[in-house]
């Protein structure tokens, strides 16, 4: 479940739900939340309702909802896998790294003392209000990707996000230089147009990120 679709899907679709809940340490259990709150933004509404609905559940680990979360997320993550998205799609093969170009940069910039999943949440309130910012997502379904994810207990904020090189380069956009290379060249962001509605786009403006950072900055830690 680290980073790649392909690692993450399989083994929550295989093994024993209960069984293996039980053996997971609480923030691998958060952590899988992040991809299941990723999956239906680009993905299915009803299922990011669903979430909505059962937030307070998750966030205790109730053992009926962990179990049909994973089930709904591990469903969409195969069928990406099986039949590489919808016709309607414009044949990308990678469509279900939302939230993942900055997600990726700041496990690497923290060493990993942020997990996957916790870099993922950080990196999906980012775009969203990145969304939001460029015009493409309604203003004010931010709030509610950013509630959710702290109603399931995310902390979304850290300091990593803003460091800076020697140089006062800012760091976390390199991940975007290191996203379109693991992509081979060319530069491929989903970003939502509604909730359960991915979109692609192919630049990413850096004064839009940066005023997406200070937004989450303002709403985490209110500064
Ligand atoms: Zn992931």
């Amino acid at each position: 479940m680290k980073n790649l679709v392909g690692t993450f899907a399989p083994p929550f679709a295989v093994l024993n739900d209960a069984v293996f809940l039980r053996t997971l340490h609480p923030r691998d259990k958060i952590a899988g939340m992040a991809e299941a709150v990723k999956v239906s933004l680009i993905r299915d509404a009803v299922f990011f309702e669903w979430l909505e609905a059962n937030a307070e559940a998750l966030r205790e680990y109730a053992p009926v909802a962990m179990a049909r979360m994973i089930r709904r997320c591990a469903e969409l993550h195969m069928r990406q896998i099986t039949h590489g998205g919808d016709p309607f799609e414009s044949g990308s093969v990678r469509p279900l790294d939302y939230g993942h170009w900055s997600a990726h940069k700041l496990e690497a910039l923290t060493a990993h003392e942020l997990r996957h999943g916790e870099a993922v949440a950080i990196g999906l309130a980012l775009d969203a209000r990145y969304s939001v910012q460029i015009g493409m997502l309604r203003a004010g379904l931010e709030d509610r990707i950013y509630d959710l994810l702290k109603r399931l207990g995310f902390y979304l904020w850290h300091p990593a996000v803003e460091s800076r090189d020697d140089e006062g380069r800012w760091v976390l956009l390199r991940g975007l230089e290191e996203f379109r290379e693991h992509l081979g060249g060319d530069l491929t962001i989903t970003l939502l147009r509604d909730i359960g509605r991915g979109e692609e786009v192919h630049r990413m403006d850096t004064d839009e990120i940066l005023h997406a950072v200070s937004w989450l900055r303002r709403r985490e830690i209110g500064q």
